[in-house]
């Protein structure tokens, strides 16, 4: 299920729900902008969390409007990178979006207006 590739480095089933329910909803602005990192850094980028279903975003204590519920958010590694090189180039993709800052990886998010955030 959801095994469809969906641009050069992507699999759809990368984005899926991690509770196991297979659901997947995914904005395709979050996508183009993901690749085009995959792209310029040459890393894999690794998605510790893309879409959730309600169920799963308030097990895992998400915000009630979380991003992550519209298939507009994802917590990404990019591998080998240093962390403050991994927030430098998701501001340079993210900068109209939202961007928290975690120690092991970053939350980017196409809402569509400007947010930053420690966690
Ligand atoms: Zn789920």
């Amino acid at each position: 299920m959801n095994n469809i590739k969906i641009s050069d480095n992507f699999n759809l089933r990368e984005f899926q729900c991690k509770c196991g329910c297979g659901t997947v909803k995914l904005h395709s602005e979050l996508l183009r902008r993901l690749q085009a990192i995959r792209t310029e850094t040459g890393r894999a980028v690794v998605i510790n969390s893309g879409y959730r279903c309600p169920t799963h975003n308030k097990k895992v204590g998400g915000a009630s409007n979380s991003q992550h519920l519209h298939g507009k958010a994802a917590d990404i590694v990019i591998k080998g990178l240093p962390i403050t090189e991994q927030r430098k180039i998701c501001e340079k993709y993210f900068p109209d979006g939202g961007i928290g800052y975690a120690n092991t990886y970053t939350h980017v998010d196409t809402r569509g207006s400007k947010a930053r955030w420690t966690y």
